[in-house]
């Protein structure tokens, strides 16, 4: 029996697969992987003493017993594992990648799906060389179909996930420039993210493909019969109901009327992505219509929160040019019947790009009607230079002093910057 193999029999005996010793159960078989700053074949002997089954390590040095499961590279070994299991399972797995909009849409997905299938998708954000693996791992039986988000920081990266999780589907939700450091320019994202086309085109799979996305023209002619979002028939439209900032959208042949909980032009795509895949697995669109309109986004994507007379739209997860473009062109087309602020803060992983994107930033907001804006980190001192009217804060912490002080009344606020910026911290003070 193969290394591969008999790690299989293993953890089909146990109860979870886990990385963590903090948040490990009786059962567990614990992966001893390395980080940048720990070692987890340290943390092995305590993984067993909090209950794990066994655990896989790479150093020879910890193993004490039969328990310890002696490997070549505990990542791959965690990732040849997912690939078995993943093979195991006869079911489509779509794999959901692109600049922006991932999360969301796999999670309006998951919505639309779960009426007709047992949908297993991508937990939170965990789609990288370990998140998708764990994610195939906890695949359970009677799964009927999985969606898995990929990610990417550098060209490869989603090639590989592809060989680990064997998509039969895909979607990409757009290119934009983002993680422009890691991926060379525009052109590495574009590259990075069709991949997932590139491996579909190869394994004869399944592909969704953005149409309002002119970069996705040639790639849409190599494809068969590639299903194209918005839709065939268009069957979303997105309207914005004066200063009501959620997106609407009716479907055909009565044109009923959906109103979402997201906010931002932008996630009509997201919408029209999921209804797109909906209808072609054979879901009433009505009913994948009304769980999307459901759909209430979590963890400062796009959140409206109203304070006092203050309504804001935290965007505070993360940021990058393009959806800080997005966002921004979003928040402009909102009706100005309250003051408009805009608290945005530095754009990370850009490397040379940083200025350039910063300064257009800069120069968006200057054609905007807006009654203030406000700039916080490092990087945005770029977009100063093009917006001489906004006000500069170094770092946040100095931005809260004045917002604390300022007893901001009747304003729509937009906040947005970086996930490392955490300008949720903000909202204390408005
Ligand atoms: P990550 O790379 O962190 O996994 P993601 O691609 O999963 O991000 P989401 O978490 O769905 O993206 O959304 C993050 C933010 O991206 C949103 O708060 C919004 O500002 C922006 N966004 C979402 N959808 C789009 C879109 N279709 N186009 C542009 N920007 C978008
Ligand atoms: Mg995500």
């Amino acid at each position: 029996m193969d290394k591969i193999a008999q790690l299989y029999d293993l953890y089909l005996s146990s109860k979870r697969v886990s990385t963590d010793t903090r948040t490990i159960e009786k059962g567990d078989l614990f992966f001893a992987l390395k980080g940048p700053s720990f070692d987890g074949n340290q943390y092995a002997e305590k993984a067993l003493l909090s209950g794990a089954k066994a655990v896989v390590v790479d150093d020879p040095k910890v193993v004490v017993d039969e328990r310890y499961f002696l490997v070549a590279d505990v990542l791959v070994a965690l990732q040849q594992l997912a690939n078995h299991h993943r093979k195991q399972l006869d079911i489509p797995v779509i794999g959901l990648t692109g600049s922006n909009g991932k999360t969301t849409t796999k999670e309006l997905l998951v919505r639309a799906l779960s009426g007709k299938y047992v949908v297993q998708a991508t937990y939170g954000n965990l789609n990288n060389h370990i998140g998708v693996p764990l994610t195939l791992l906890s695949l359970k039986p009677g799964t009927s179909m999985a969606i898995i988000e990929m990610g990417a920081s550098k060209q490869g990266d989603i090639d590989e996930l592809c060989r680990i999780a064997l998509p039969t589907h895909g979607l990409i939700t757009n290119i934009g420039r983002a993680h422009l450091e890691g991926m060379g320019g525009t052109e590495g994202v574009l590259k990075t993210k069709t991949e997932l086309f590139q491996y579909l085109l190869e394994t004869g799979g399944q592909v969704f493909i953005n149409s309002s996305q002119k970069i996705f023209t040639n790639m849409i002619r190599r494809f068969d019969q590639p299903v194209l979002f918005p839709g065939p028939s268009d069957f979303c439209q997105v309207t914005f109901e004066g200063a009501n900032p959620h997106v609407t959208f009716s479907l055909p042949p009565d044109q009923t009327i959906y109103v979402s909980n997201l906010i931002g032009h932008y996630n009509f795509d997201n919408i029209a992505a999921a209804l797109c895949v909906a209808q072609y697995f054979e879901v009433s669109l009505k009913e994948a219509a009304m769980t999307i309109a459901a759909y209430v986004p979590e963890n400062m994507r796009s959140q409206v929160i109203v304070k006092r007379s203050n309504i804001i739209l935290l965007d505070a997860y993360n940021a990058n040019p393009s959806s800080m473009e997005a966002a921004l062109r979003a928040f402009d087309k909102l009706d100005k019947r309250k003051h408009k602020m805009v608290i945005l803060g530095d754009m990370y992983e850009l490397g040379e790009y940083s200025k350039a994107e910063h300064e257009k930033v800069g120069e968006l907001v200057n054609q905007m009607r807006l009654d203030k804006i406000c700039f916080t980190g490092k990087d945005t001192q770029y977009a100063l230079s093009k917006a001489p009217k906004a006000l500069y804060f170094p770092d946040p912490f100095s931005l809260r002093n004045w917002l604390r002080d300022s007893n901001l009344e009747d304003y729509q606020i937009l906040i947005k910057g970086s996930r490392g910026m955490k300008l949720e911290g903000l909202l204390t003070f408005v």
